[in-house]
């Protein structure tokens, strides 16, 4: 642990009781300076010497238990015990198969399980998480893992705590700091010194990485990285196990406990029949034969396989599954409850209009770039004749935490768009954002949050100290006593008949209705002595300034994906801390209004509700605006309550109970806080709405290829054990030996099963209602589907075997081509159930554009034959499997066999359509 100093310029790395020691003293031991910050060379120095801030993993589960944990299934235990019985009965060659059919079946298990959690685990770590320093004197985000001891960091809400830290400065600071001491409410943090002995979870002055701010800011410095933080200490004893249940997993392990209890009932019958009419040996194997026959051996594996297919499809539309359960759960989603800014629109912001001393002017120009001009009745405007104007720009370009930049011939925002627009309509009047954060620097800041709905900050001017203050035009107002004429005096708000309060809400609602988002702008002057802002500071006696509405158009993509929800029956919502106005507006540009209505309730309304009021609003509105974060959670428990599937977007600090009660929580990977990320279940990379359409898709895709395989596999059990049952109760020779379908069951199976996981997606997914989510695995129609398909498989190897042990009066000739004709059926089967034919006759017609993926599907008939010739001409095989070779007429015989199961399977999906 303890090290000694090697290069000069960097710190020792003994351990420090830093909580005990002052800011100054930690930041020389770290040699490192509140305001500037490492230089990049410190930078360099230190990554060699620390390594990065990143916890190498704990070693998982050895291998080799990870194995045998493989057997550790019901099914798979009674298959050992069944090998273990024909060993004792002298079949060696018998017990050594099964026992080796059944390892490999582990090991495929096992790979799939290793894949499925490495993808996933792969995905999760791509989501870099950043962090705010200063470096070189300079304000920068970098990925957290870059982060040395002795950086400083820059902590608001939201903000994960990337690494252990002493704080230097703090206000209001609130710290959720659960994970590493399990204290459910968050803490409140300062800057003060401790006592040495002060145990971890009140170490007031310290954040530990891990940690999220729920409130307030903070700068601190970072005292431990990586391995070397608190965290990092108890995570090396944590187990970081990707979880692969979901609800479908444990419906299915419910139910193969069960079927394990029918199948033994059923082999010790078959057992005491067989005892009646053959010897000892015979009865064994018939009852083996129907253990190993009932047994969906190869399902398990094959069920993480397409969900591992629908987390990589997903995230190649850009919607990366933190949680597996999701890929189940958004194929059932009835509703989607969306933010606005930035996931519905473009969140390209442009301010349009400004309503400044009772006029109205107009902006031209795109984007961001300070080319446009200010206009009043259609001509340029002169600033100094307009005080108002003036001032309104002025706070809108100083009360503001963004950037805009010349980057790659195009102008971008660094920051929130919101308040790159008031930056561009500040630059069009000449003002520039760099001299006058130097003429007028700022003291304090109060960031924006969407509880509070504005933002206000403090600066030293030459008429004075002086708050700034933005935000939406209800939080800002009812703050004001007084506003700005073109003269530059301040009046009281009902002065003038054309300029007052009610002039004000006017022009608001003119810019609102053509869906601009308004923004409000004071100030207020303070004594010089005030060198903090708070709250309370500007309760009341603001002066108002003027607005600035900017236009933020709708995603194009995202107005397609709305209506492909509508289409596919899912409704979706607009949630959003905007005016209702506005957002009553982009909702009807959107097409997202019921029956042509977009109803809007406001979160003022809503908090008036009582439960049945509001479950009844949730369901028939379409907008819902001026929500505070703590009323998404109410609405997403009301709509549940009205039995909805509910997916839910968030992106802010106090958004996590809203995206945890959901259904399936949607965090943005872009926009979105640390703290929403953690708490939700998918991200998006692009934060677009049109992005939760296709997991959706994919989502009802996957669920559809899982009861595809179950009802392409289920029903050759069902054949064989009819088969098994059948014969011994008629005291018949059996048509098909424990090892022959094991062959079956698991290598025939898996090839062809996997390619079903492949499956594309229908072309009519989304025209089809959601799936109720309390739908059983296997409901009426399905059940009736595989008992038909079940008893065509019966028919063949029973009638083939019979014929052809009659016919030629070798048994395992009899056997092989039994078995080669349920194949052949199998593949008919396989064709009738799959999207190929649908999606080729779909791209002929024109009405699907995508690719027909036929290669899955192709490979895995050609493997099916492949490993068919095998079973059948390759000695070793024929003497183990007790199989024979097939002249060639006789193999054709056998594809005719199979093909009437093209008019039984069609009799199928009429009972059960499997698109
Ligand atoms: P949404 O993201 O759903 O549009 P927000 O909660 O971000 O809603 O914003 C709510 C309101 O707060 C906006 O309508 C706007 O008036 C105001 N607002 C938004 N961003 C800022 C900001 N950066 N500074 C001050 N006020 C803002
Ligand atoms: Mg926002």
């Amino acid at each position: 642990m303890v090290q000694v100093v090697s290069a000069v310029g960097l710190p020792s790395r003994e351990p420090k009781v830093w909580h005990s020691m002052e800011v100054e003293e930690a930041l020389s031991l770290l040699k490192s300076t509140s305001d500037g910050g490492l230089s990049h060379f410190d930078v360099k120095q230190r990554v060699e010497k620390y390594g990065r801030n990143e916890l190498t993993a704990k070693k998982g589960k050895p291998l080799w238990l990870k194995f045998l944990q493989q057997y550790n299934q019901p099914l798979l235990i009674v298959l050992l015990c069944a090998g273990l019985l024909k060993a004792l009965s002298g079949s060696y060659v018998n017990a050594g198969v099964i026992w080796g059919v059944t390892t490999t079946n582990a090991i495929i298990g096992f790979i799939q399980e290793s894949k499925a959690e490495g993808a996933i685990e792969a995905l999760a770590n791509a989501i870099t998480t950043e962090t705010t320093v200063i470096r070189d004197g300079q304000k920068v985000r970098i990925p957290s893992r870059e982060l040395v001891p002795g950086d400083i960091v820059l902590l608001i809400s939201g903000d994960k705590v990337p690494a252990d830290l002493r704080l230097v400065q703090a206000k209001n600071l609130q710290i959720d700091e659960s994970g590493l001491t399990g204290e459910s409410v968050a803490v409140e943090k300062h800057v003060d010194i401790l006592k040495p002995d002060t145990p971890l979870a009140e170490r007031k002055n310290m954040a530990y990485a891990g940690g999220f701010v729920t409130f307030g800011q903070a700068v601190g410095i970072v005292v431990a990285t990586g391995n070397e933080t608190e965290t990092g200490k108890i995570s090396q004893l944590m187990d970081q196990h990707t979880n692969l249940t979901t609800p479908l997993t444990r419906k299915f392990d419910k139910f193969s406990h069960n079927w394990l209890r029918v199948v033994l009932a059923l082999a010790t019958l078959t057992f005491v029949v067989g005892l009646n009419t053959r010897n000892f040996t015979e009865a064994l194997e018939a009852a083996v034969a129907l253990t190993v026959g009932a047994i969906p051996e190869g399902l398990p594996a094959v069920i993480t396989v397409t969900l591992a297919i629908g987390v990589s499809r997903m995230a190649k539309r850009n919607a990366i599954i933190r949680k597996l359960p999701a890929v189940e759960t958004l194929g059932s989603a009835t509703v989607i409850c969306s933010d606005k800014t930035g996931t519905l629109t473009e969140n390209q912001m442009t301010v349009q209009g400004i309503y400044a001393s009772g006029h109205q002017y107009a902006l031209t120009g795109v984007g961001y770039a300070p080319d446009g001009e200010i206009l009043r009745d259609e001509k340029p405007v002169n600033l100094n004749s307009d005080k108002g104007l003036q001032e309104t720009l002025l706070a809108g370009i100083l009360c503001n935490d963004s950037l805009i930049e010349y980057k790659d011939d195009r102008w971008t925002v660094m920051g929130d768009p919101t308040e790159g627009a008031l930056i561009a309509s500040a630059n069009k009047a000449g003002f520039n954002q760099a001299s006058l954060t130097r003429q007028m620097p700022r003291i304090d800041t109060i960031p924006f949050e969407s509880d509070y709905q504005y933002m206000a900050t403090l600066h030293t001017t030459p008429a004075g100290k002086i708050i700034y203050v933005k935000g939406s035009v209800e939080s800002i107002l009812k703050r004001c006593s007084g506003m700005l004429n073109s003269e530059g005096q301040k009046r009281p708000m009902d002065c003038v008949e054309t300029l007052n309060q009610t002039s004000i809400e006017r022009e608001v609602n003119i810019m609102a209705r053509q869906g601009l988002r308004v923004l409000a702008l004071a100030k207020k002057n303070v004594p010089d002595s005030q060198n903090s802002v708070d709250h309370h500071d500007i309760e009341k006696g603001l002066v108002f300034l003027g607005l600035q509405g900017m236009i933020d158009p709708p995603r194009e993509s995202a107005i397609k994906a709305v209506q492909a929800c509508q289409q596919a029956g899912i409704q979706v919502k607009m949630i959003t801390g905007d005016h209702a106005v506005t957002a009553q507006a982009i909702a009807r540009r959107m097409g997202m209004g019921k029956n042509g209505s977009v109803l809007a309730f406001t979160g003022a309304e809503l908090s008036k509700m009582d439960k049945t009021e509001l479950a009844q609003v949730a369901e028939e509105g379409v907008v819902f605006a001026r929500v505070a974060p703590e009323q998404k959670l109410r609405l997403v428990e009301a709509l549940q309550s009205k039995g909805e599937v509910v997916a839910m977007t968030g992106d802010g600090v106090n958004d996590a109970p809203a995206l945890k009660q959901a259904d399936i929580g949607i965090a943005m990977g872009g926009a979105g806080t640390e703290v929403a990320k953690e708490a939700s279940d998918m991200l998006l990379t692009d934060d677009n709405f049109a992005s939760i359409e296709a997991a959706i898709e994919e989502g009802r895709s996957v669920y559809k290829n899982l009861l595809k395989a179950i009802c392409f596999i289920l029903p050759v059990n069902g054949g064989e054990s009819m088969t098994v049952l059948l014969s011994t109760l008629l005291a018949r020779d059996l048509p098909i030996l424990s090892l022959q379908i094991l062959w079956l069951n698991i290598l025939n199976s898996i090839t062809m099963t996997v390619p079903l996981a492949f499956e594309p997606k229908a072309a009519n997914v989304m025209n089809q209602a959601p799936r109720n989510p309390n739908e059983p695995l296997l409901s009426g129609n399905r059940i009736k589907r595989i008992l038909l398909i079940s008893l065509f498989n019966w028919i063949v190897i029973f009638g083939v075997f019979e014929y052809f042990r009659a016919t030629t009066g070798s048994l395992p000739l009899a056997r092989t081509m039994a078995i080669n004709s349920l194949i052949a059926g199998r593949i008919f089967y396989m064709l009738s159930i799959s999207q190929l034919i649908p999606n080729l006759i779909a791209k002929m017609d024109g009405t699907i554009e995508e690719n027909v993926d036929i290669p899955a599907i192709g490979f895995g008939i050609i493997g099916a034959i492949l490993l068919q010739i095998v079973f059948a001409h390759v000695p070793l095989i024929n003497y183990v499997f007790e199989t024979a070779p097939l002249s060639f007429q006789q193999w054709l015989l056998c594809l005719a066999i199979g093909s009437p199961m093209i008019f039984w399977a069609a009799l199928a999906n009429k009972i059960d359509p499997p698109n």
